[in-house]
């Protein structure tokens, strides 16, 4: 137990000491925040005493919720053991080995191996390093151009925010020279009058003008996530991912599939990639794979670049102090013993997924909801004045800002990206939990409506 700490002085020192990751630093400074002191199954406590339904599963991560004794034991148990190794130097450890062993058997027969990170930016990072090494050593050096998309998130390390397509993000962060950026297959902000498969199709072949433009020679990968998180839980019509695939496959790209949100069950299968039925050549994984509990990232790399590296002489020169560290490989390996014994994966999208999309879908008739999308177990909803022109309700996302902290303060932790209402809810949640979500989301929605009115 933390040692209690009166609410006011913890607050006071927050503001006074502790800068946040995408916060508005002077107006937290100002006015501070919630102090979030413990969490059970899919609720949290703020140090106020207040309880919210988590509806994002932390930050996309604890998607078995917040009590799994199993991984917190695994944790104790491997500090007690052996706390720290690292992995350079011809060194290893039982739980780094055990996991790349239990990640090589719940992915694609294509992945055989692993690179751990502590982070998905980092594994990021670490797949610009692969996909240039690889090049290199097939003596294709002038092979160094990555295809992204615009409104993407893959992480903020200098490489990853450049992979990103945040513009917010890139006013602050210069981005790398050989990083390209095409549109998202987001029908509803771009899509028109387009029939969703058309658009599709047309939106994915943007990545065939992009390798035209830049020379076949020169581009070496395009990497997306299976359905967009952070940028608003994009969905892309069934046409996108096979004209991607095709396209990847005749023109010698790699792809590189970013499941940090999408893996480990959150689509309804282990991986977004299954569910969408594409092959990438890397795969980036991170926040689910520990349940969120401990810090850990990686790539899996597909027999296709392995073969490669394994072959060459000399060093890959890469790695991180905790690559591999063994307290969080054990939570990994909890966390998926958990996952196969529990069979939450097929449970979550047989049983709960179904509620949360069918009753999602019935908020299509909310006056102020211009779309409803989603798959498996998350999901994004639109804010609109006029359904028909796809009119805001207010500029700059400010109604969506409303919606969220209305709903935060009553007791759901939503999130808001753009003008969309974004939640990701925790996999373990019961049916009548995802039923309470639904409504608390419903309360919030009247609210806005009855502000913006
Ligand atoms: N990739 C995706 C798709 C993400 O959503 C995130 C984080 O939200 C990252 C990468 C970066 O992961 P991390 O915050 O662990 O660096």
């Amino acid at each position: 137990m933390n040692k209690p700490v009166d609410t006011a002085t913890l607050k006071a020192l927050d503001r006074a000491h502790h800068l946040h990751p995408f916060t508005d630093l002077s107006g937290y400074a100002r006015d501070g925040g919630r102090i979030i002191s413990r969490a059970e199954h899919i609720y949290i406590y703020d140090s106020d005493g207040n309880r919210m339904l988590d509806g994002m599963s932390g930050l996309w991560c604890c998607n078995l919720g917040y009590s799994q004794p199993a991984i917190v034991e695994a944790v104790t148990r491997q500090l007690g053991e052996l706390p720290y190794y690292n992995n350079f130097f011809r060194c290893s450890n039982q739980p780094a080995v055990e996991l790349a062993a239990a990640l090589v058997k719940v992915t694609s027969e294509r992945f055989n191996h692993v690179f751990f990170t502590n982070s998905g930016s980092e594994a990021n990072d670490t797949n610009i390093r692969l996909v240039h090494r690889y090049f290199d050593l097939l003596g294709k050096p002038q092979k160094k151009q990555i295809i992204s998309r615009r409104n993407a998130y893959h992480g903020s390390t200098i490489a990853a925010a450049s992979l990103g397509g945040m513009k917010a993000m890139h006013e602050q962060a210069i981005g790398l020279s050989y990083v390209h950026h095409i549109n998202q297959p987001h029908c509803f902000e771009l899509g028109g009058e387009h029939s969703p498969e058309d658009f599709g199709v047309a939106v994915a072949r943007e990545l065939e003008e992009k390798i035209d433009e830049l020379g076949e020679d020169k581009v070496a990968a395009f990497i997306a996530e299976p359905v967009q998180g952070a940028g608003g839980v994009i969905v892309p019509p069934e046409s996108y991912w096979p004209e991607i695939q095709r396209i990847c496959d005749e023109r010698d790209i790699l792809f590189i599939a970013d499941e940090v949100i999408c893996g480990f069950g959150r689509t309804g299968r282990w991986f977004g990639s299954e569910t969408y039925g594409i092959r990438p050549d890397l795969m980036t994984f991170a926040k689910a794979v520990t349940n969120g509990y401990m810090p850990l990232g990686g790539v899996m790399v597909s027999d296709k670049l392995a073969d490669v590296l394994l072959a060459s002489g000399g060093e890959f020169a890469h790695g991180l102090t905790y690559s591999g560290h063994p307290a969080s490989c054990a939570a990994g390996l909890a966390t998926l013993a958990i996952i196969e014994e529990t069979g939450v994966i097929e449970r979550a999208a047989t049983a709960l997924a179904p509620r949360l999309q069918s009753q999602l879908a019935a908020l299509a008739d909310h006056p102020i909801v211009g779309q409803v999308r989603g798959l498996g177990m998350f999901a994004a909803v639109e804010l609109v004045r006029d359904k028909a022109t796809r009119e805001r309700l207010a500029p700059e996302s400010e109604a969506a800002v409303y919606c969220r902290d209305w709903a935060n303060a009553h007791g759901l932790m939503v999130r808001q990206t753009g003008d969309a209402m974004i939640m990701a809810p925790p996999l373990v949640s019961h049916p009548e939990e995802i039923d309470e979500l639904i409504a608390l989301l419903t309360r919030a929605l009247d609210a806005t409506a009855a502000h913006y009115g």
